[in-house]
């Protein structure tokens, strides 16, 4: 049976006069339309399972093999072989390092890309994989909010794809010096827009304009992390890791820094794959809504959400919550109202998770430095903060792997701060300073903005 993919919104009843789409979509159609026409979030209909043998064989293997077995897993029946194989090799071609901390402890660093960000992998390989379903003679428009690190990485990741065209809308006040640097100056087919607002008010122009039917005429895509594009890719680098440091059937531990959860949501389907994952750890900032949810059974979005050293994480109400919902027979809607309890207790036994304030963020990176050697930056520095607090609860004694989801050198102040020392930058963040490119600013009103997108956007190819 071919995985077709249905929406997390399709129990829902009459909710803002939105009909719930009931129907079943292809992976190609769900990668081209980003969310459901409900506005819900798709959802694929199985979950294919990998051979641990198949698993086993990634160790001291490059990386894309790892995410050839995941691809050809999800999407042989529309993709050939062939197209799976260039895809991935293309995608993939700087180092995955596992930095040893203690032993049986480790850092998994996702920092190796061009924009030296975890989400690299996933939108280098959902590029690649759009160039191959464009609707013939037609322009795709990629419309991102990002809250610092997705938008320069899709962008990156797009940068001179043919008929494919990026705009990237970030928050102002909340990117750091060198993410508006990066967001700026990526050039040619990809414009940034600078909006006087939160990352949430991106996000909200975003999702309106996907369900305005003025701007439908212009092939409009997301490549947000509510696209199940994005979250396939990251499914791959947890089998990866756990194939380089466990034998045959060993549960391991993994904490994933989280902000808008498809981070962590790619590890919860790696183990619903097969991955002996005894728990995934998902520490948040100050943003607690998920760590609360866990503790009480009471749902509250953080409103507005919490500015945090951790910049990408600041998220009071995470996309793809509504998805981790659906996994455990829950929904919750996108204003942040559970429709359905999932099933807590399986969470709880499956999931830990824990609140890391900016204070607790600062003496890891500086403890963990002078402990281990070992340099984090903010992100993953709440991803070790959490898992510390775990290991302290449970004296679980599991080989345990950590996201490191950026790179140290993108937040100089906060380390230099911490340890005195600045981290080395790594080659792509070294031609950074001699970029050039401005951004175009943006109100925080969705009029202003789909006035802009009528005067910018292009539709043939
Ligand atoms: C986006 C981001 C995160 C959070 O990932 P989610 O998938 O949104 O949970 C963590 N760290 C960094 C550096 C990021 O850019």
């Amino acid at each position: 049976m071919p995985i077709r993919y249905y929406s997390t919104n399709r129990h829902l009843r009459n909710l803002s006069g939105i009909e719930p789409f009931a129907g079943l979509v292809s992976f190609k159609e769900a990668l081209l339309a980003g969310q459901a026409p409900d506005e819900g979030l798709f959802m694929p209909d199985s979950i294919p399972q990998l051979a641990m043998r198949d698993m086993l064989a990634l160790r001291d293997k490059p990386y894309w093999q790892a995410a050839l077995l995941v691809a050809k897993a999800f999407l042989s029946d529309e993709f050939s072989p062939e197209i799976l194989d260039a895809v991935v090799q293309d995608a993939y071609t700087y180092p995955v390092p596992l930095e040893p901390v203690y032993p049986r402890a480790f850092v998994l660093r996702l920092d190796q890309g061009p924009t030296a960000s975890f989400k690299d992998f996933a939108a280098r390989m959902m590029a690649r994989l759009m160039s191959h379903c464009r609707p013939k003679g037609e322009r795709l428009n990629i419309l991102v909010a990002t809250s610092g690190d997705t938008g320069s990485a899709v962008g990156e990741a797009f940068k001179g794809v043919e008929g494919i065209d990026v705009t990237i809308l970030y928050p102002a006040a909340e990117v750091s010096l060198m993410q508006k640097k990066q967001l700026d100056t990526i050039g040619g087919n990809v414009t940034a827009l600078c909006v006087d607002g939160k990352f949430d008010d991106c996000q909200n122009l975003v999702k309106e304009a996907f369900s305005d039917r003025d701007l439908a005429r212009y092939n409009l895509t997301s490549a947000n992390s509510i696209n199940f594009g994005r979250i396939l890719p990251q499914m791959v680098y947890y089998i990866y890791a756990w194939a380089q440091v466990a034998g045959p059937d060993e549960e391991v531990i993994v904490s994933v820094p989280s902000g808008n959860f498809g981070d962590a949501l790619g590890c919860e389907y790696a183990r619903r794959m097969g991955l002996p994952v005894a728990k995934l750890v998902m520490p948040t900032n100050e943003n607690d809504e998920f760590p609360n949810y866990l503790q009480t059974g009471r749902y509250a979005k953080v409103s507005p959400s919490r500015a945090c050293i951790s910049n990408a994480m600041n998220v009071g109400h995470p996309s793809n919550l509504a998805r981790f919902f659906d996994l455990y027979g829950g929904t919750v809607d996108r204003s942040g109202i559970v429709h359905r309890d999932p099933d807590l207790e399986e969470m709880r036994r499956r999931i830990f998770s824990v609140s890391v304030t900016d204070d607790e963020t600062r003496r890891t990176i500086k403890s963990v430095y002078e402990r281990y050697r070992v340099i984090l930056e903010p992100h993953g520095a709440v991803g070790w903060a959490g898992l510390e607090a775990y290991l302290r609860r449970t004296h679980d004694d599991k080989t345990a792997i950590c996201l490191e989801t950026a790179h140290p050198a993108k937040f100089p102040e906060e380390i230099e701060a911490a340890l005195g020392v600045a981290p080395e930058p790594p080659g792509s963040m070294k031609d950074l300073a001699s970029r050039q490119g401005e951004a175009i600013a943006m109100k925080g009103d969705f009029n202003a903005f789909k006035q802009y997108l009528k005067s910018a956007l292009k539709v043939k190819a």
